[in-house]
């Protein structure tokens, strides 16, 4: 590799570019996790977690992937032999259900082509027949981060309300909380899951779970082993703003600062920032004469693009030149999508010139990697920051 200067682009959806004011609270001298200064870090960053999730209820936080965090959506909620329906929005939505599969789980597994989100149609025709309420579980990825597609999350909770089934909805929200608006209490939600290293602008390492009354109900009867991810233990301790065990002190010192961040931004701003750049980032796709990998101009995701490349060229050769040429780092396809498409991340910590320098390295990088494009895409989307 050659030698670079300055700062790498870090373009991947996650993790994402982490903000020097949370870098620096993070090597602040860890503190003892059963002391009073430790309970008021922990009352808040729970609290402030929140309105992030949009809940009033509890938010569990582990020191653990959001690979984690999917496992415990599912072992706090459900039993051996329960029946779940999830839907084939991309390589994501692919390992849940597999997981959910090797916990003993059954999964009705909706097929999709990886470029639409979870069909609310689909949902209520799967649902409406079944009666005897054999589905415990509706599982949704709500922003597809192999495909840059964003599930529809209320239409799916109206098809659920239309078909009269009382199954739980889980939710994935790892590549969107923090990036595109979400609404667990209003949308009816019951778990939702969530990771530190998108779009809460955190080193990797931390997951979450926000749970409805309804989850919480389902959690006392529920009978698939669990014990690390045990909400009961987590959500006691945590009323007094301490863990079971030893937490992640210092990605919490944090995700303090995350969320003050947020907060002094607004949610609001922080997700319309998203769309904005999303957009300016498709008319740069349209402008080199490249395809959006997303099919539905409703379910375009604000926090990445996944882009498609022509059938002779590979996608992976084209990231490999943007690393070494200019220190940027792409994301790659997925799953079935390998080769054929890469991904541009747009969220988190990020801005107006830091889209245009990304952009300009995906470029030079096509044009360098002998891609035919019309080099007017970075203008395209110049033209687009420049409006708003
Ligand atoms: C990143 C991601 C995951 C996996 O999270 P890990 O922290 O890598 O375990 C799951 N779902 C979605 C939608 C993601 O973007």
């Amino acid at each position: 590799m050659p030698l670079h200067t300055g700062r790498h682009f870090l373009q991947i959806p996650g993790p994402t570019n982490v903000p020097d004011e949370v870098l620096a609270a993070m090597s602040a001298p860890t503190i003892d996790h059963r002391g009073p200064e430790f309970a008021a870090l922990g009352h808040e960053v729970l609290a402030g977690l929140g309105p992030v999730f949009g809940t009033t209820q509890p938010v569990v936080v582990y020191p653990g992937s959001g690979t984690g965090a999917w496992e415990a959506a599912l072992t706090n909620t459900l039993s051996p032999g329960d029946t779940v329906l999830a839907f084939e929005t991309g390589h994501f939505a692919t390992l849940w259900q597999e997981m959910a599969t090797r916990l003993g789980l059954r999964v009705e597994f909706v097929p999709g082509d990886w470029r639409h989100g979870a069909d609310p149609e689909a949902a209520r025709e799967r649902l409406a027949p079944d009666t005897e309420h054999a589905i415990k579980a509706v599982c949704v990825v709500h922003n597809e981060t192999s495909t840059g597609v964003t599930s529809r999350v209320p239409d799916v909770r109206r098809a659920m309300d239309s078909a009269g089934h009382p199954a739980l909805l889980l939710v994935d929200t790892i590549s969107s909380l923090g990036s595109i608006d979400y609404r667990h209490d209003e949308w009816g939600v019951d778990v939702t899951v969530g990771g530190s290293q998108k779009g809460l602008m955190l080193p990797p390492g931390l997951g979450f779970n926000a749970v409805s009354e309804k989850a919480l109900a389902a959690s006392r009867s529920a009978g698939l082993p669990k014990s690390y991810w045990d909400w009961e233990p987590i959500m006691a301790t945590n009323r007094s703003g301490f863990w079971p065990y030893t937490p992640a002190t210092n990605l919490l010192y944090g995700l303090r600062v995350a969320l003050r961040m947020l907060d002094e931004e607004g949610l609001a701003n922080v997700f319309a920032r998203h769309q904005r750049h999303a957009a300016a980032t498709r008319a740069a796709v349209r402008a080199w004469g490249l395809e959006v990998l997303c099919a539905d101009e409703r379910e375009h995701s604000g926090s990445l693009t996944a882009v498609l490349v022509p059938d002779e060229v590979d996608a992976d050769e084209v990231r490999r030149v943007v690393l070494e040429r200019f220190d940027m780092s792409l994301g790659a396809g997925l799953g079935r999508l390998a080769g054929t498409v890469f991904r541009i991340g747009h969220l988190g910590h990020f801005n107006d010139l830091m889209l245009a320098g990304t952009l300009s390295g995906v470029q030079m990088g096509l044009q360098l990697a002998g891609v035919k494009i019309d080099p007017a895409g970075v203008a395209a989307a110049l033209a687009v920051l420049e409006q708003q």
